[in-house]
């Protein structure tokens, strides 16, 4: 028996395909397009990479994008005051700040100047405090782990009372997606780089996100028979042989651990493509919370 594939790619489409009908909703209905205005700090190719297909996704799905880009050695007030003037912009409804930033900016500083009502990263210190606490919700939640939710959600996996293992602890993923399974009442591990017994404490979820970085590390012999595995972890590895001399994988052995788990959502092809529709869908989540038509 082969795992079910959660195909990231497929339901990605879905989630875009929805929010560029609610673009065109608000707009027939006489609200101006939601506007994303991304912040890049320096010259980070793979960051450079990542805004783009953000403001491209945003030209596609009918959305205005704003691009700003300061140098590498912008002081922490240039790039607070950017982002307090967009907070003041009407137009922008969300606003990116391109993780990581230069090691002499105080990120969490930057994070915290973004309006909450703006916060589509989900990353200001009150979103993440809300997140953690009972009967408290959100403005927004971080992509990602939103994104790995959403996949377990639509493959109708039961998180009440399961047992989830969470490899990985970061700010941007391990963390938050703990958080927001302990919310759908599933009983949560949180492994990082100190865990003992990583495969043994693995075999026990019902429910594993991959989330550490390290090449294909969860093997078939960690994975509980019928366990939903999702692999957050992207990966480029050099090969010749292939025809663009590298290919992608992630921190999941894909081939080995399809055989023995329930469902499966690959990398390449799973949560990536979910990031961005996710973060898509928030920003008009705060279109709709500047027009008052969400309350919160
Ligand atoms: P990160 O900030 O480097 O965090 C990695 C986490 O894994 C840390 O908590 C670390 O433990 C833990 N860890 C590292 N090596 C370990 C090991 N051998 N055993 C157990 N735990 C270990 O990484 P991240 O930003 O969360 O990203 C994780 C992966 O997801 C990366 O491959 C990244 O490229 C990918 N990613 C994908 C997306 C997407 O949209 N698809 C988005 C974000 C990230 P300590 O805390 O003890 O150091």
């Amino acid at each position: 028996m082969t795992a079910k594939l959660i195909d990231g790619t497929a339901i990605a489409k879905e989630v875009r395909e929805a929010v560029g009908a609610e673009v065109a909703a608000l707009v027939a209905a006489g609200y101006p397009p939601p506007g994303l205005a991304t912040v890049l700090v320096g010259e980070n190719p793979a960051s450079e990479v990542y805004v783009g297909m953000k403001q491209r996704m945003c030209k596609k799905l009918g959305m205005e994008s704003f691009s700003y880009t300061l140098p590498v050695d912008a002081s922490q007030e240039e790039v607070e005051g950017l982002v307090k003037e967009l907070n003041d912009n009407p137009a922008v409804n969300g606003i990116l700040v391109q993780l990581p930033l230069p090691k002499h900016l105080d990120e969490e500083a930057v994070l915290r100047t973004i309006s909450v009502e703006k916060d589509i990263d989900g990353f200001h210190p009150i979103n993440i405090g809300r997140l953690a606490q009972k009967g408290r919700e959100p403005l927004f939640v971080p992509c990602t782990p939103d994104g790995c939710m959403y996949l377990l959600e639509h493959s109708g996996v039961e998180f009440n009372g399961a047992n989830a293992v969470v490899l990985g602890r970061s700010n941007i993923v391990g963390m938050p997606a703990a958080l927001l399974l302990v919310k759908r009442n599933a009983t949560v591990t949180i492994c990082h780089s100190r865990t003992k017994n990583l495969p043994e404490v693995c075999r026990q979820a019902d429910i594993l996100i991959a989330a550490v970085g390290q090449v294909e590390i969860v093997k078939k012999d960690w994975v509980k028979p019928g366990a939903a595995v999702i692999d957050v972890g992207t990966h480029r590895i050099d090969d010749d042989t292939k025809e663009k001399g590298y290919y992608l994988t992630g921190d999941v052995a894909f081939d080995e651990v399809n055989e023995v788990a329930g469902w499966i959502s690959p990398s390449p092809g799973g949560v990536g493509p979910m990031t961005i529709a996710m973060l898509m869908r928030n920003t008009v989540r705060a279109a709709k919370i500047a027009h008052g038509l969400i309350e919160v």
